[in-house]
């Protein structure tokens, strides 16, 4: 047979009534309007994760009518959030986080919670590669329908990334997950981030090894509520059983937080589950402390100010460097303060001035 496209379509013989499409679906194939926000709200609020998922690549976008959405979807989303628990999770590469987060998943969705699962990984945009890592994670937690499990967004910057995971969190509350857990790399300042995100801080480490070696920086040991001592199974179980008592000691140097709560050290393995319920016990008696105390809600009037800041200040900076009139000029002034013409300051002058005579020419 001829390779003639032609043959590849069911013929008939002439005279012979031409018979329909073999695929109907491609003739009632509609554009189907995307859906509108009430739809998207209306969605998230019963819990289709299909809108949820949705609505969340409008936050992550970077066209201005999905960021116009999905504002609108925040705005609607907000008064249905902060009702769950926000619990950070870090630790360096290889410590077992995936892991952790699998084993205490599991344990949570066993029982009468939802689990939304978020995660921080900056990485990927300096060395387009994560650290976080592309292999397939947490199996299966991904397939409990009591858990949601959403990889990092890509951005081009940590404080992007941030904000786009703040905003998501608000949409996973509204959607009924009641525990959320942000997911991150020990190594660099995504920590500090997620800090500003969550309620009780989780540093996941390993027996037998320093901070040094694990890359841990000693501010991040500081911010941690609860350290765990993972892979504490098999002939590490005793090199763990020493590391929980050296990090004891070194906790106890620390000047005591402003929640009053004694950060605490405890071995687990994801491997036989030691560990997990005491871990989960822990994190509801910090809860009941601070609420007891104030502190839980101190801190999230904390961040919502911290984070109406930083949009304030991400918008500035963007309606800046947007200015036609600012653009016009900053490769002639960039290029007068390198080659020493000018000052920084009188450079940085010029421009602001620019920008404050009209912020808001197009
Ligand atoms: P992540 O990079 O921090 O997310 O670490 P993973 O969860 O991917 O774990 C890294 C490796 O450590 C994997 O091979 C896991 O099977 C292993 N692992 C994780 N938790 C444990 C544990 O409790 N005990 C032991 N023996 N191995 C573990």
């Amino acid at each position: 047979m001829p390779d003639d496209p032609q043959h590849t379509r069911p013929q008939v013989q002439k005279g012979v009534a031409q018979p329909g499409n073999l695929n109907p679906a491609l003739r009632q194939r509609k554009v189907r309007k995307p859906p509108t926000t009430n739809e998207y709200v209306e969605g998230i609020r019963r819990g289709d994760r299909v809108l949820l998922s949705r609505a969340i690549t409008l936050i992550e976008s970077k066209l201005d009518e999905h960021r116009q959405q999905a504002k609108e979807i925040i705005e609607a989303c907000l008064p249905f959030s902060g009702q769950s628990i926000r619990l950070g999770v870090t630790g360096s590469p290889g410590v077992g986080k995936s892991s952790f987060i699998e084993a205490l998943g599991g344990y949570l969705t066993a029982g009468e919670h939802r689990l939304a699962v978020l995660a921080i990984d900056p990485s990927s945009q300096v060395s387009h590669g994560s650290i976080l890592g592309d292999k397939t994670r947490m199996g299966k937690l991904s397939t409990s329908d009591r858990a949601f499990i959403r990889p990092s967004p890509a951005g081009d910057s940590l404080g992007g990334v941030a904000r786009k995971t703040r905003e998501t969190i608000i949409l996973c509350e509204a959607a009924g997950y009641d525990t959320i857990i942000i997911e991150t790399v020990g190594v660099g300042q995504s920590e500090i981030a997620v800090h500003s995100m969550v309620d009780f801080f989780l540093l996941l480490l390993l027996p037998g090894a320093g901070d040094e070696l694990q890359g841990i920086k000693r501010g991040i040991v500081e911010m941690a509520d609860l350290v765990a001592v993972n892979k504490a199974d098999g002939e590490r179980l005793q090199l763990a059983k020493r590391a929980r008592q050296e990090y004891r000691n070194a906790l106890h140097l620390f000047p005591p937080k402003a929640s009053q709560w004694i950060p605490q050290v405890v071995i687990c393995s994801t491997l036989s589950g030691l560990g997990i319920d005491e871990i989960w016990q822990l994190v509801q008696e910090y809860l009941v402390s601070t609420k007891e105390n104030g502190y839980f809600d101190q801190r999230r009037r904390e961040q919502a100010r911290y984070w109406l800041e930083d949009t304030i200040k991400r918008q500035l900076q963007y309606l800046f460097y947007h200015h036609p009139g600012v653009q016009s000029r900053l490769s002639a002034i960039q290029h007068a303060v390198v080659s020493g013409q000018m000052s920084s300051f009188k450079g940085a002058e010029e421009l602001l001035d620019l920008f404050a005579k009209d912020p808001s020419e197009k």
